[in-house]
């Protein structure tokens, strides 16, 4: 197998604040191969753009990092500041949830785009200028375009310039953290049709970040489900959406039923209750207090991720419900010697 563009293993990330310790990226390993399009959904504040910043190293300087972030098979948690320059843009680049606030309201569109062409590659004005036009034009607006400023655009326009910006020095990965969010239903169906075509025609690696599981099945090969700082499932698309292993990950595809539906996008239906302080993680299960399966066991056992996929596929998810034998049995409630033992331990 070729190596994977992008591997990250064993990631944590943990905020210093005036309260404590914010555990908000809990030991998450992660692969994205090349050419291939990988979401990561779940609740507000379940780490997706914690998990986005620490592999661009954008975090504040309150955050701690550990484990390793490989792309090219290159640590960018090690790299030195000029090599990762260099890689936030050529590498892997970023489009972010709001960009009416990203641009820069004094400089035209076009200037803001040419920017890193100008400060990363060897080129002249001329060239940079041509490159603009070409960009916004893939992007689906009309290169005269490049002389507006941002409050000349709208919503969706301005998106597309910030995906233009993302796409400007050509990387081999985009990292798109809730690119639709701030858009109306219309627009953001657009867009998303347009980042789907572009990384297909370019060859470009996507992760996609959303709390929306229906958006991310139509786009990405293969999702990713987080809860309290964790993957709890990972698969492909379709079975995790269709047939998650998961009881979170089902009752957040339940949640979503329609693209961009504007009603369920602030409180997911079916999903009772919210999700945890990471300050104070329930014990065993993040999931347990809120799951509608839960058993005994559940308090106790905290299960890391397990092979789930039918058929061979490359399935896994981290749920009691799928452990074999023994954690099979603890979930049906049989009386079992780790659970005594553990809950004594505790
Ligand atoms: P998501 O993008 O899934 O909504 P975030 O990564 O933004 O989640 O947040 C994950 C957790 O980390 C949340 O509990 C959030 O309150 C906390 N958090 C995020 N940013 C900071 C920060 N700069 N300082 C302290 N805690 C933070
Ligand atoms: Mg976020």
């Amino acid at each position: 197998m070729s190596q994977p563009l992008l591997s990250l293993e064993g990631l944590s990330v943990t905020y210093r604040t005036q309260g404590g310790d914010v555990a908000a990226v809990r030991g998450v390993d992660l692969e994205l191969a090349r050419g291939e399009k990988l979401g990561v959904a779940g609740e507000s504040g379940s780490g997706k753009s914690t998990l986005a910043l620490a592999l661009l190293r954008l975090l504040p300087p309150t955050a701690t990092v550990t484990g390793r972030v490989l792309l090219d098979g290159e640590d960018l948690l090690g790299m030195n500041w000029g090599r990762l320059r260099a890689v936030r843009w050529a590498g892997a680049s970023i489009v972010f949830q709001g960009a009416m606030h990203s641009l820069n309201p004094v400089h035209t569109i076009g200037d803001q785009i040419a920017e890193p062409i100008l400060l990363h590659e060897k080129v002249g004005e001329a060239e940079a200028t041509r490159r603009v036009a070409q960009l916004l034009d893939e992007v689906g607006m009309p290169p005269a375009r490049a002389r507006a400023y941002p409050h000349e655009l709208s919503g969706g326009q301005r998106q597309r310039v910030m995906i233009a910006m993302a796409l400007a020095c050509r990387p081999e990965l985009i990292i798109a953290d809730e690119p639709t969010t701030a858009l109306d239903v219309m627009i953001q169906a657009q867009i998303l049709g347009l980042i789907d075509d572009l990384v297909a025609r370019s060859g470009i690696s996507l992760l996609m970040i959303s709390h929306d599981l229906s958006v991310l099945s139509d786009v990405c090969d293969r999702l990713a489900i987080m809860y309290a700082g964790r993957v709890v499932e990972v698969g492909p698309a379709d079975e995790v959406h269709k047939r998650a292993k998961h009881p979170y990950s089902a009752a957040l595809a339940a949640a979503f039923p329609t693209v961009g539906d504007p009603a369920s996008r602030l409180q997911p239906r079916g999903l009772a209750g919210d999700p945890p302080d990471p300050e104070s993680l329930p014990t065993g299960c993040s999931f347990h207090p809120r799951c509608a399966l839960r058993r005994d066991a559940c308090d106790v056992i905290d299960p890391q991720l397990w092979p789930a996929g039918e058929n061979g596929q490359k399935h896994d998810a981290a749920c009691v419900l799928v452990l074999p034998d023994e954690g099979a049995s603890l979930a049906r409630g049989e009386p079992h010697g780790i659970h005594e033992e553990d809950k004594v331990a505790r």
